[in-house]
Parts: structure tokens; C-alpha cells; sequence
């Protein structure tokens, strides 16, 4: 493990954490920071950065163990809704550099945003560009 990552640190116990599931592949926490009561970080114990490297089992893991957590989280706090969503890569606004799904628990008028918030400048696709793009991921899976 990176010795200087926070979430390795964590898994391992040598920074403390509000743990809320464990199993031998994943890992859920309170976030230190919440945005909501209840907002709860689910990392792969293991270290990777970003989606893209993670495998497929460890993926598989982490999916599995959101699906479970996100309505045990907002019943947890009685909250109507919820947003699930990772920052992938610096660009996105990740911080730290440990795959992590947020659980951020939502209510009805909370004053936030739905996902669509997060973009900067939208960009203006004719439907040949949006061919294209759908075709270049098509063909590169
Ligand atoms: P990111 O911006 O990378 O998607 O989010 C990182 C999250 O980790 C932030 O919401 C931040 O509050 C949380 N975080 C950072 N350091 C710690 C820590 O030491 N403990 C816990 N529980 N959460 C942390
Ligand atoms: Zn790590």
C-alpha cells in the first residue's frame, strides 16, 4: 500500500475512522467532511486510483457493497433520497487518490444540487458529433 495514502491508512486501522461495513474487499466510512448526515465513503480495501484500475472482481465488490449500503444509509438518517457518485481522476475534483464512492443522503428542499449541477461549460453537440462519440465508444469496448 502507498504509505502515504489516508484511506490505506485507514483500511489498516492506523488512522481511526466511523467504520460502517467491512468485508474482505471493501471498506465504508463516514466521510470526516459530510455534506449530509450520513455521507459515507466505500473504498476497495485495496489500493487503486480511479476506476479504470480497478478489476473487475474488486469492481464487482464495490458495486455490490453501494447496492447494499445506499438504502441502510438514508433509512439510517431518515433521508428521502440520495446521491451516489465517485469522483474519477484529478480532474473530476478527486482529492484523494483511493477509488471511493460517495453515499451522500438527500432530502426533500436540502438546498443541493442534482448531479447534472456538475459540470462547468456544457458543450453543444449537433447529433452527428453525438453519433460519433457513441460510435468511438462503441467500437472501442
Ligand atoms: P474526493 O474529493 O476525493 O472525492 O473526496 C474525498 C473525501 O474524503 C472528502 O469528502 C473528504 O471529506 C474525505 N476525507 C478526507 N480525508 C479523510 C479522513 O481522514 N477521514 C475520513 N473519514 N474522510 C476523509
Ligand atoms: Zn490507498
Amino acid at each position: 500500500m502507498p504509505e502515504n495514502c489516508i484511506f490505506c491508512q485507514i483500511v489498516a486501522g492506523d488512522i481511526p475512522s466511523k467504520t460502517v461495513y467491512e468485508d474482505d474487499s471493501v471498506f465504508a466510512f463516514l466521510d470526516v467532511n459530510p455534506l449530509a448526515p450520513g455521507h459515507t465513503l466505500v473504498i476497495p480495501k485495496h489500493h487503486y486510483e480511479t476506476l479504470a484500475d480497478l478489476p473487475e472482481d474488486a469492481a464487482t465488490d464495490l458495486f455490490s457493497a453501494l447496492h447494499r449500503l445506499t438504502p441502510v444509509v438514508e433509512d439510517a438518517v431518515a433521508a428521502d433520497a440520495s446521491n451516489v457518485a465517485f469522483n474519477n481522476g484529478e480532474a473530476s475534483g478527486q482529492e484523494v487518490p483511493h477509488v471511493h464512492g460517495h453515499i451522500i443522503p438527500r432530502f426533500d428542499d436540502d438546498g443541493g444540487n442534482p448531479i447534472h449541477a456538475i459540470a462547468g461549460r456544457t458543450p453543444d453537440l449537433s447529433d452527428e458529433e453525438l453519433d460519433e462519440i457513441a460510435a468511438d465508444i462503441r467500437d472501442a469496448r
